[in-house]
């Protein structure tokens, strides 16, 4: 398959106002998913390292706290302006090491510039509430920035995970500790870059690389660490929750999903197959809100399902770097053979396959677009979050079917609904378990709306007022 150089820069930690590289660190190899090649080394931090940022983490919480709402907005605001500015590398930077095509890339770094703004301006908007008792106790609520936050995040967005950890909670007055993932380390360097040339102070965030559950326990155990926030799966965030438990400490979790998408025999099917293949295959699939389980109304099954599969047999998979690529490779080795496995035992228990179910070519990490009706609810991708470009076609016949099917998993993040029924949108955004429901568009990611899922999906949202509230504890305060 046909290979672009692009720009890469060297993955660094930053602690205690410090670039730390692999010199005289154990470290581990960065992948280019288009081709399998070592990008670069990732340095890992030690023990020593670890304890570095915690103590300069509380230096620097016990700085920032006191530190004016319009300084925070001034250094959120002039790296947003500086994110923008070098979107053009962050963004190739972003499609080297984690694979998606470049105008995705960069659609998501002007998305965590819009939200570093956001930020900006809501430094400025906490406020608290005065409880008037004419006669007696005046009692006030006072919120105050939590602490020291322990953020870890995926490598799905290498751009946006990272802004949407850290921007928050410098907006709230916390400091912060982010691992992001080993695999897209050299994004996370770039947006911290962005925020240490418009001078943030040195110790307010640290960004540190290792063997994720050594730095996670490590971080979690500290008495400074107030705060945990976790993007990733299901299963490691519940395995943070119960470290967490151990210091009572507040969390915010953002884990997987099942997308459920209803499609009724109302809407516009030929736009609605063009929107869902597109917002399905995006990221290859790699994308904690994409739609998954196709619930389609009975009526207009056999249709939707053969012009699903036919979009998606003319998506051209490539190197996200070049300009012809519709679809870029899996982020890591690991993926192809999870998508591989989920797609066999489906077809061994009846799916039927109507469009790729097999690897692509060359030494990347490729995995075909792929399309399964009929797909059984005993399959495992049925249950199990395919994280891949695998969609699951099923039919329903009334409306109670279709909500019982979407509600039937743990998951609860989001869903997505197509209909022209006002009736119908206004029971559905009731009855659906899901933190986002998206009603003939696939757009739920906004900087001022909160963003987060319910049930085994996670808790605690993210954006929005609901992202900075999440940072900050509340007192109450009476005054006699
Ligand atoms: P994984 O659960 O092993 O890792 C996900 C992320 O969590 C990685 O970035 C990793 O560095 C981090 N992590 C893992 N163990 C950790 C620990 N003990 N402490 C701190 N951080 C830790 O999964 P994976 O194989 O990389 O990805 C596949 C699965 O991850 C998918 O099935 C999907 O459910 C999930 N995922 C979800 C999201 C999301 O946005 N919700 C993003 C990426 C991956």
């Amino acid at each position: 398959m046909a290979q672009r150089d692009s720009t890469y820069s060297t993955p660094m930690m930053y602690i205690e106002g410090e670039w730390v590289g692999a010199a005289g660190r154990d470290g581990e190899d960065v992948l280019d998913p288009a081709s399998g090649a070592v990008l670069a080394s990732v340095p890992h931090a030690g023990e020593a390292d670890l304890e570095r940022a915690l103590n300069a983490a509380e230096q620097g919480f016990a700085q920032w706290r006191i530190t004016a709402v319009e300084e925070r907005a001034r250094v959120l605001a002039d790296a947003a302006r500086l994110i923008r500015e070098r979107a053009e590398l962050i963004a190739e930077i972003a499609t080297r090491e984690q694979g998606k095509v470049l105008v995705e890339a960069m659609g998501e770094t002007m998305a965590a510039a819009a939200m570093m703004e956001f930020h900006a301006g809501e430094a400025a908007r906490i406020y608290g509430r005065v409880l008037p008792r004419p006669r007696g106790t005046r009692s006030m609520v006072l919120p105050q920035p939590v602490g020291t936050v322990a953020a870890f995040c995926a490598w799905n967005f290498p751009v946006l995970n990272v802004v949407r950890k850290l921007s928050p909670a410098i907006a709230s007055g916390c400091s912060v500790i982010l691992k992001p993932s080993e695999e897209t380390p050299a994004s996370a360097t770039e947006i911290m870059r962005c925020l240490v040339d418009a001078g943030l102070p040195a110790n307010v965030a640290q960004i540190v690389f290792g063997v994720p559950d050594k730095v996670s326990t490590y971080l979690l155990k500290s008495p400074i660490t107030r705060k945990l926030s976790f993007t990733g799966s299901v299963p490691v965030g519940k395995h943070l929750l119960k470290l967490a438990a151990d210091t009572v400490m507040r969390s915010t979790m953002e884990l997987g999903g099942h997308g459920p998408v209803l499609v009724f025999d109302d809407c516009d099917l030929d736009e609605t197959i063009k929107t869902l293949v597109g917002h399905k295959f995006r990221n290859a699939g790699q994308v904690c809100v994409a739609p998954t389980r196709f619930f389609v109304q009975d009526t207009i099954y056999e249709r939707f399902a053969a012009g699903f599969a036919q979009h998606a047999r003319a998506l051209n998979l490539g190197d996200g770097a070049l300009a012809s690529t519709q679809m870029g490779p899996l982020a890591n080795p690991r993926r192809p053979g999870a998508i591989e496995s989920l797609v066999e035992d489906a077809v061994a228990q009846g799916a039927v396959l109507m469009a790729g179910g097999s690897r692509g070519e060359g030494s990347g990490f490729f995995y075909n677009p792929t399309v399964l009706k009929d797909v059984p609810n005993s399959a495992r991708a049925m249950m199990e979050e395919p994280f891949g470009p695998l969609a699951l076609i099923r039919p329903f016949s009334t409306m109670d079917d279709a909500v019982e099917q979407a509600n039937r998993l743990p998951f609860g993040l989001a869903a997505y609904c197509f209909t022209e029924s006002a009736r119908r949108q206004n029971h559905l955004s009731e009855a659906i378990d899901a933190g986002m429901i998206a009603f003939n568009s696939i757009r739920m990611s906004w900087p001022d709306a909160p963003f987060g899922g319910m049930k085994e999906s996670g808790f605690g949202s993210e954006d929005g007022p609901e992202g900075i509230a999440a940072h900050m504890v509340t007192k109450s305060i009476h005054i006699a």
